[in-house]
């Protein structure tokens, strides 16, 4: 089998590197010369670590990120409202773990250069992508401007893993995404401040209906993000121009900007959408291109990782003849839902929980506040707590073929 693999963010070179380690072979097209630097991404929670693991890059991951120790939800005033101490299960091999996208990147590329089945083509841009009942095939603009030409790419299966713009998606479905789109703006910085000597925890949620923001730690070294909401009427010039204002005021410390050095300011739209299928045809849709969600909570690459994870375990079963291509239909089928039933809320709630609760009533009136506090009472509680991070795993190796009852491999 040769997969087409459109994108090489994470979720792609992810997926490239478990197709590997099944004996599939990838090419991999990506529109930018080289991986995205853009400060997004660094919590994974234990349920993309599996993932990570599975693909054999968790060992670098640990390498050059680090676990968490406590969550803290915290008022404007830098007060502790409640909070779940070592929320990244560090007994288990499968403990959150942080590293910011670009380092995630990094690794993930060096793994997949050594891997012979895995081929990358950078300044590949897909423009269409389309299949029949025997392939599926992939147009990209490719060469230096002015020397532009179009080149088809063929494979088996296409896997549209090119972000929240797919071009893959919109080959699709056109301009359909449905869901919402928040009507604020996530400002993402990465900055060095001495969080810690205020008591901070090595995550804080801030709820505040107009200060809300998250800190946390994202490197060993002491590089912290902070993201904060703006009103969707500001620039980015005025965003920039109101970052000192907003830090001096919300932050613990009250800081100046000659009190703290100041990485990256990035500005990002917030939307809940979920494509209408993640199948069509040999084409198929993971992570970004097939879901989004807002920041607050970590899950939108979390759940892209399980995505490809459980879209490589598909391919695996058909290449190894134990599973038919109806197995790509129940991939459809069930990651969709784990987006409708815990993603979507999930995600929603975190953003809400931050920016519309009041903090003074908030582990009274917040369900999952108040399950956060009944935890450090109740170990069973905890347990449950524990459990939720796996809510969205599904084994798709389930749906395979016993050895007495294989299926002819049909590619
Ligand atoms: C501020 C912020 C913080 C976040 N924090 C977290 C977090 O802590 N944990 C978490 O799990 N998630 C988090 N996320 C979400 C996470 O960053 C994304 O879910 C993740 O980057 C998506 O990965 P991806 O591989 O699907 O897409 P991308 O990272 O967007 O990669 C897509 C790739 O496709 C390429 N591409 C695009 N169009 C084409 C084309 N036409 N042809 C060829 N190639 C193309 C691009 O060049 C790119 O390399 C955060 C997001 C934001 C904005």
């Amino acid at each position: 089998m040769h997969v087409i693999i459109v994108g090489a963010g994470p979720s792609g070179l992810v997926l490239a590197l478990l197709l590997a380690k099944a004996n599939i072979r990838t090419t991999l097209l990506d529109s930018a010369s080289t991986i995205d630097d853009r400060p997004r991404a660094a919590h994974y929670a234990p349920s993309a670590i599996q993932v990570m693991a599975r693909a054999g890059v968790l060992e670098d991951i640990r390498r050059d990120g680090f676990i968490p120790m406590n969550m803290m939800w915290r008022n404007v005033k830098g007060e502790p409202i409640t909070g779940i101490p070592k929320v990244s299960q560090p007994w288990s091999p499968e403990a959150m773990t942080v590293l910011p996208l670009n380092m995630l990147g990094k690794v993930l590329l060096e793994h997949c250069e050594k891997e012979e089945r895995i081929e990358i083509k950078w300044n590949c841009k897909v423009v269409s992508v389309g299949s029949d009942a025997g392939k599926a095939w992939a147009v990209a603009e490719v060469g230096r401007e002015f020397e532009k030409r179009e080149e088809r790419y063929e494979g088996d299966y296409i896997c549209g893993c090119d972000g929240a713009n797919s071009q893959v998606r919109r080959t699709l479905f056109g301009n359909e995404f449905p869901g919402n789109t928040w009507d604020a703006q996530i400002i993402a910085t990465n900055v060095y401040y001495p969080f810690e000597k205020f008591g901070y925890d090595d995550i804080n949620f801030i709820i505040d209906n107009e200060d809300y923001y998250m800190a946390a730690k994202i490197t060993n070294d002491g590089l912290w993000r902070v993201s904060y909401g703006e009103d969707t009427k500001h620039t980015l010039d005025q965003v920039v121009a109101n970052q000192p204002a907003k830090y001096e005021r919300m932050l613990p410390g009250h800081p100046k900007p000659g009190d703290y050095k100041l990485l990256n300011v990035g500005p990002y739209r917030i939307h809940q959408r979920c494509a209408p299928s993640f199948r069509v045809g040999r084409i198929l849709l993971a992570a970004d291109a097939a879901h989004l969600c807002n920041p607050f909570g970590g899950l939108g690459l979390t759940g892209g990782l399980v995505d490809v994870g459980g879209l490589a375990e598909c391919l695996e079963g058909m290449e190894k003849g134990v599973a038919d291509e109806s197995i790509l239909n129940k991939y459809d089928e069930i990651r969709r839902q784990m987006w409708h039933d815990v993603i979507n809320p999930v995600s929603s709630s975190n953003f809400l929980r931050v920016s519309a609760t009041d903090p003074e009533t908030a582990t009274v009136k917040d369900e999952f506040l108040k399950m956060v506090d009944e935890a450090s009472r109740d170990q069973k509680v905890r347990d449950e707590l524990d459990k939720a991070m796996y809510a969205i795993c599904h084994d798709f190796k389930q749906y395979w073929k016993t050895p007495g009852n294989r299926v002819e491999a049909k590619l």
